[in-house]
């Protein structure tokens, strides 16, 4: 008899499906078949044991790799079982603190905050230090917030009134620091850090709790583990102690977050923490050609700090790897797209089985030129995301006042569309907020009469959100944001703009929350909603059906699979990072090592790295292939495009002498010369981030420039 949940599974599969009690890890590389035998073993302890979907927790990384397991889950079960609780550690952490915050006297209703969310808190504490991005960067704060926040150090300071200790050797991000947990917790704001942080430190402090959702977690399974943080981990570790079923699953190779606090130890070092581990290796790879796998395993082996561990596979041996290297960047990626145009006619290909990945972001930019040009459909998963585009945040910042009568939904929308709001209004409302010790919002209620308050639009604007909150307790939240749309001005605002999108992008917004209506089988709450949304961070959802070329990071990409994958802007200061070259430590550039692996075991059936020459502006360098590509040997792959001699001479050089972009060549005061902006004088020399800061004579104007600034010369 055929049996889809133990069918076609290898033996060390099975064993991994069938050992279903006590401690197990899975270590196996790519493509291995990890997370088919986690969802196989999910759906082996439903469908054989009988127990309820609802006592196994299955956590994983990013949203889409939930979406993929649930996916895969369904397939061999079908869809009559609650699958809520397979989800991201922080899709868990906003369930449980759902049920539990009140246990630390937060309301259920707890805002999430997002990056820009983030932002309108730092542009508070920046006024009122009376400090501005001279002094500090919002990039540089929230990496310093995030820092603090990889401990759970700053708890004792807003949940057990314990003194701030502030870092000595960065007081003012300290300061701001400081604020910015003061204003989250007048606000009742979490943001994505807080969100392990406070779960874990609810259930220490509360041992009824903590038993609650231990009796209630019989199986606890992790993928991706090796990318798990030490909060992450103990969460796993304190919820399996009562039935002691943990199954963790995990490639150290593939771990690409310890610059957000991975701990691949935790998987490595599981047996000596639990010494009954019950461990599964498995080497055979299902997924790629020889090929690509040859190219995979060579690469990873430049690592030093690893377990050696070799894939193998019966796949079809498939076309040789491929490496372009363009005159410049529209060569690069017209050559792409000429080549994506070639698959689809050979292969028989759909555009939605190519995928194109890079290291960061802004690479994607002249892909897109090319796509465009070529008339190749495409989407961006990850780019502007789908809940963080302006007229999306608008609709939800609504919602938001609505119900959490926020400042930060406040301040976005008081005066949007314009309803005559200004710098003075704003002021005053500030003021009496301090000084009565209330929200923005219920300020202006209470103080409408107040002669600089008693406004035409600030009326419109109060009678708004009351009729709104009026609708928002009958009707659907689809509805809701019809309402909304047509009431607050928005809709004709966006009409205005001429801007389809946008209006198209909300259509899609209520499409999303119908859909969610019906899957509840009933009206959804908005406090929920907003909670769950404030989770998408990292895919476009609706995109996934469409026949488009996909393009995404490297980060974003791991866990899935493509037929036809393209590495772009494959380039030394790209991947690897010039952050990382700047660290100069092995292990920064060894992570840069694994993403270049993930990327390369994402493929199934073909894979091309390219990259081109010309000028970066941002290092301030020429641009050389990266060192990685060196490091395959040239047996493994095929070269399209002219690389000359001297480029491959000059590029060994340079990465084999990443010191040289770092010396130090100029003292304070010295005066130099820049091809742009002309005579300058060296200010400042911050070792630290390898920059000078130099006053430009011309213009008046200080910038921060690189070391490793190759056109600088001395006057
Ligand atoms: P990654 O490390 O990239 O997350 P993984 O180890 O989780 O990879 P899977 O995604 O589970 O690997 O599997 C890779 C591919 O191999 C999938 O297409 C899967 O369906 C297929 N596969 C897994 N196991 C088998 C098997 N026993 N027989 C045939 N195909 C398999
Ligand atoms: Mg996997």
């Amino acid at each position: 008899m055929k049996n889809p949940i133990l069918d076609n599974l290898n033996p060390n599969q099975l064993q991994a499906v069938k050992s279903t009690e006590g401690y197990i890890r899975v270590i196996a590389g790519a493509g291995s078949g990890k997370t088919k035998a986690l969802t196989s073993r999910f759906a082996y302890i439903v469908d054989r044991l009988g127990i309820n979907s609802s006592n196994i927790l299955c956590v994983t990384f990013t949203n889409k790799a939930a979406q993929e397991m649930k996916k895969r889950v369904k397939a061999l079960i079908g869809d009559t079982f609650d699958v809520g609780f397979i989800t991201t550690y922080h899709g868990f952490c906003v369930r449980f603190l759902r049920e539990e915050i009140n246990k630390i006297h937060y309301p259920k209703n707890f805002i999430i905050l997002d990056a820009e969310d983030q932002k309108s808190i730092l542009r508070e504490v920046f006024t009122e230090l009376n400090i501005n991005s001279k002094h500090l960067t919002f990039k540089q704060v929230l990496r310093f917030i995030s820092k603090s926040k990889s401990t759970s150090d700053y708890l004792g300071y807003i949940l057990e009134n314990k003194n701030f200790k502030p870092d000595e050797t960065d007081t003012l991000s300290s300061q701001v620091f400081q604020k910015y947990l003061e204003k989250q917790k007048r606000n009742y704001a979490l943001d994505f850090d807080d969100l392990i942080h406070f779960t874990v430190f609810i259930l220490n402090q509360n041992a009824d709790v903590l038993l609650k959702w231990q009796e209630n977690m019989h199986y606890i399974q992790v993928d991706e583990a090796q990318d798990s943080s030490e909060s992450q981990f103990q969460l796993v570790e304190m919820l399996s102690r009562i039935h002691n079923n943990l199954f963790l699953v995990g490639d150290p190779d593939q771990t690409i977050y310890e610059w957000r606090g991975a701990k691949p130890e935790y998987l490595v070092d599981f047996d000596q923490m639990f010494p009954d581990t019950q461990t599964i290796i498995m080497n055979q790879n299902y997924r790629s050609t020889p090929n690509i796998l040859k190219v995979g395993n060579h690469i990873i082996k430049n690592n030093t700090v690893r377990v050696a561990k070799d894939m193998v596979t019966d796949n079809k041996e498939g076309v040789e790897v491929v490496h372009f290297h363009g005159k410049n960047d529209f060569e690069e990626t017209l050559w792409v797209a000429s080549e994506i145009k070639e698959i689809i006619k050979s292969e028989n290909a759909a555009y939605s089985d190519i995928t194109i990945l890079y290291r960061s972001n802004h690479i994607s930019r002249n892909i897109e030129q090319a796509l465009i040009k070529e008339n190749i459909p495409y989407a961006i998963f990850g780019g502007i995301r789908f809940f963080e585009r302006k007229e999306i945040k608008d609709v939800l910042s609504l919602l938001r006042l609505i119900v959490q009568r926020d400042n930060f939904s406040f301040l976005r929308m008081h005066n949007h569309p314009s309803r005559g709001l200004g710098k003075k209004f704003l002021e005053r409302l500030s003021f009496l907020a301090a000084e009565q010790n209330l929200s923005l919002l219920t300020t202006l209620e209470k103080n409408k009469d107040d002669k600089e308050l008693a406004k035409k639009g600030a009326v419109e604007f109060l009678n708004l959100i009351s009729e709104l909150k009026e609708f928002s307790l009958n009707k659907s939240i689809s509805d809701l944001v019809k309402i909304i749309l047509d009431k607050s001005g928005l809709s004709e605002l966006y009409r205005k703009d001429g801007d389809e999108d946008r209006l198209e992008n909300i259509k899609e917004l209520v499409s999303s929350m119908l859909l969610m209506e019906k899957e509840n089988n009933g009206p959804v709450n908005i406090s929920e909603y907003l909670q769950e949304v404030a989770l998408y961070t990292d895919l476009d959802a609706d995109t996934e059906q469409q026949d488009k070329v996909k393009l995404m990071t490297i980060h974003i990409s791991k866990g899935l699979e493509f037929p036809y994958v393209f590495l772009c802007g494959f380039t030394e200061g790209v991947l690897p990072s010039a952050l990382s070259i700047k660290e100069r430590r092995k292990r920064a550039i060894e992570e840069e090592r694994r993403l270049m692996y993930v990327a390369i075991t994402r493929a199934e059936k073909r894979f091309y790295m390219t990259d081109s020459e010309g000028f970066n502006f941002t290092t301030g360098l020429n641009k050389y292939p990266s060192r990685f590509l060196f490091e395959i040997s040239e047996e493994f792959y095929i070269r399209k495009g002219k690389l000359s001699k001297e480029i491959i001479e000059n590029s060994k050089i340079k990465s084999q002498n990443p010191q040289s972009e770092n010396t130090l060549l100029f003292n304070v005061g010295d005066l130099v010369m820049h091809p742009v902006w002309n005579k300058g004088k060296v200010l400042g020399v911050n070792e630290d981030k390898n920059q000078y800061t130099i006053a430009f004579l011309e213009t008046g104007k200080e910038k921060p420039i690189d070391f490793s600034f190759r056109f600088l010369t001395r006057v």
